[in-house]
């Protein structure tokens, strides 16, 4: 269906858990409390908000988290609901730890593509980000994933690990799309979560510098999936280069998304608590016909709630109060 502003909105995003096995530092600190599994959504329930969401135009959606792979019976969820009528892909965030283990049950369930983040290609910069030396077994997944035949993204954040502003990760990052056919994408830091008080290198830096160092590179019109990352190619390169730039370019008008938390609350827009509580609706004892109902109702109201357009640029108007990982990016 389409937003208030004639936007069409056929993407949702569903944080399945806000546990994770890392703790990167703009995401998760060491000792965070995580929900109680009975205040989170069920299988059962989330399989019933995207039913009544297909029947309002929702066609894509992306399992995330925390980490989506620690979640048990995740691989069964992206089965069930690739069978849903009316929905189209199903594709998954992960941070690539449990990636290689898991692949093998994901690429079965039916999935459409796999986006895995990495922040830096270096293993003492990466366990010094995420509190784990997990960096060989991401990168294990990742290739695994890359001869599985499935469609990968990697993402990064830029962290400003040291303060320096160093971009030789951000070319070693790039080095993974010379020779495999993947996208490698650069998502600008939003002030979210933990995300508020971390360095990371801006896009009005990191698009200059690496224009600079691929003068040859040209933008890539064709659609690379649902997001309003931009792409480029560099010659001779299998895979492109594309970037999200919250900050430093403005993307909402052609936002088509919303999210569902891991408690079940569906977010019109990202920077604000601005939504509807879809799980109050499920538990509420209504019969099956009067849920379905008020489910559709309720992601009818979230999704014409979106406003225009975030407020990345205006910490004080930012309302979102949660951490990341429980919204799922
Ligand atoms: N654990 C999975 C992962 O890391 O891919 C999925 C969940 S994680 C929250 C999804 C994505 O959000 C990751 O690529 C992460 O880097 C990104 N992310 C987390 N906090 C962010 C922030 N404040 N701004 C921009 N991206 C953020
Ligand atoms: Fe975990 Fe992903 Fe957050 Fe890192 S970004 S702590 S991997 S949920």
């Amino acid at each position: 269906m389409q937003d208030r502003y004639g936007r069409e909105i056929d993407y949702l995003r569903i944080s399945i858990t806000d546990r994770c096995n890392l703790r990167c530092r703009y995401c998760m600190p060491e000792d965070i409390e995580s929900f109680k599994m009975s205040e989170i959504l069920t299988f059962e329930e989330i399989i019933s908000i995207v039913t009544e969401a297909a029947k309002l135009g929702i066609k894509k959606i992306k399992i995330t988290g925390g980490e989506p792979l620690v979640r048990r019976g995740a691989c069964d969820l992206i089965r069930m609901i690739k069978r849903i009528p009316g929905i189209e892909q199903v594709t998954l965030t992960t941070n690539g730890v449990l990636l290689k283990d898991n692949l093998a049950e994901i690429k079965d369930a039916g999935i459409d593509g796999i986006n895995i983040s990495i922040d830096t290609p270096d293993r003492e910069r990466y366990r010094s980000l995420t509190g784990r030396d997990e960096l060989d077994r991401v990168l294990e997944g990742l290739w695994a994933a890359l001869q599985s035949g499935i469609k990968i993204k990697i993402n990064s954040v830029c962290p400003d690990i040291d303060g320096s502003q160093d971009l030789s990760d951000v070319f070693s990052m790039i080095g993974f799309a010379k020779d495999n056919p993947v996208d490698v994408r650069f998502i600008e830091m939003m002030p979210i979560g933990f995300g508020k008080d971390f360095r990371a290198i801006g896009h009005d830096i990191l698009i200059p510098a690496i224009r600079e160092r691929y003068p040859d590179m040209t933008k890539d019109n064709e659609s690379h999936g649902n997001g309003p990352a931009v792409y480029y190619r560099i010659p001779g390169y299998k895979g492109s280069v594309g970037f999200i730039s919250a900050i430093h370019g403005v993307f909402c008008q052609s936002c088509n998304r919303v999210r569902l938390t891991t408690l079940g609350y569906m977010k019109s827009c990202l920077c604000f608590e601005t939504g509807v509580d879809l799980k109050s609706i499920i538990r509420s004892g209504l019969s099956e016909e009067d849920k379905k109902k008020a489910l559709r109702a309720g992601i009818e109201e979230a999704i014409l709630c979106k406003p225009a357009q975030h407020s990345f640029d205006n910490l004080k108007r930012i309302s979102e109060k949660h951490v990341m990982a429980a919204i799922g990016g």
